[in-house]
């Protein structure tokens, strides 16, 4: 897992702003996925995520926590129940929340450096560049 030395607190939320979110633990893993459970749920090519463990994670907009759905058992996706904006993936049980890239309100922070289901992906976008060998 890629670990990125920054501290500061990462907030985000939905394009409604119903949900919100404050994380101020330290992100770790951005990613890309394509597999078809993301590409159904987002409409487009793959979704990226970043993750936070959940010490230090809050949910603070008026909406509170997102609604949920479960893509398989265990596996939460949360989104907005008012805009249907996918803010998260959190699996139940799990000591860290995987946000949406897309829906933090600095969307340029983290580079996705690894790509689930790479062989899922489609042919007309380049993929993220296979991850270097650990040093
Ligand atoms: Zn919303
Ligand atoms: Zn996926």
């Amino acid at each position: 897992m890629s670990e990125i030395n920054q501290q500061q607190a990462h907030a985000g939320g939905c394009l409604c702003g119903k949900i919100r979110y404050t994380a101020n633990s330290r992100p770790f893993y951005p990613h890309v996925c394509s597999c078809p459970y993301c590409r159904k749920l987002s409409g487009g090519p793959m979704m990226a995520f970043v993750g936070f463990p959940l010490s230090g994670f809050v949910w603070d907009g008026p909406g509170g926590e997102p609604n949920w759905y479960a893509t398989s058992p265990g596996a939460g996706r949360g989104f907005c129940g008012n805009c249907g904006s996918r803010v998260c993936a959190l699996d139940d049980g799990s000591d860290a929340v995987f946000v949406t890239i897309m829906s933090l309100d600095d969307q340029g922070v983290f580079v996705p450096r690894n790509q689930h289901f790479r062989e899922d992906a489609v042919s007309w976008l380049p993929q993220v560049p296979e991850p270097r060998a650990a040093v």
